[in-house]
């Protein structure tokens, strides 16, 4: 399949990774738009939210909990931070491999455009 960070989990394309288990890899965004900006992604492939039903909806709160722990280990748990997910044309998704976005190490502001 031509899915680049299905690539990054096979490790053809190289990535910055900040976290790896049986069922996630988490890397710095390569065009960061904070101090910290990594992306998490499940290592199955599933194009976007749209996809996830009762059947794998747990990767998305084990990627909830690997982005609390990513935060803490690089120091912006405290200050705080912010996940984000883009779904779709309209959301803003450029890579159609769910994945959410941890950004910290700046103050945020709302809303985003
Ligand atoms: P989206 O716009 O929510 O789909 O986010 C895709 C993100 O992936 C963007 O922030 C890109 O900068 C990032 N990205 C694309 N290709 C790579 C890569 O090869 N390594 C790391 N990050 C990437």
């Amino acid at each position: 399949m031509d899915c680049i960070f299905c690539k990054i989990v096979e490790g053809t394309i190289p990535s910055a990774k900040v976290y790896e288990d049986e069922k996630v890899v988490a890397f710095k965004d390569i065009n960061p738009e904070a101090p910290v900006h990594i992306i998490i992604i499940p290592k199955e492939h599933i194009e976007s939210v749209r996809e996830i039903d009762e059947n794998n909806a747990l990767i998305v709160s084990h990627i909830i909990l690997t982005a609390k722990k990513i935060a803490k280990d690089l120091g912006i748990s405290e200050s705080g931070f912010r996940i984000v997910n883009n779904c779709g044309k309209d959301g803003g998704q450029t890579v159609p491999h769910l994945h959410f976005h941890l950004l910290g190490g700046r103050d945020m502001q709302w809303p985003p455009g």
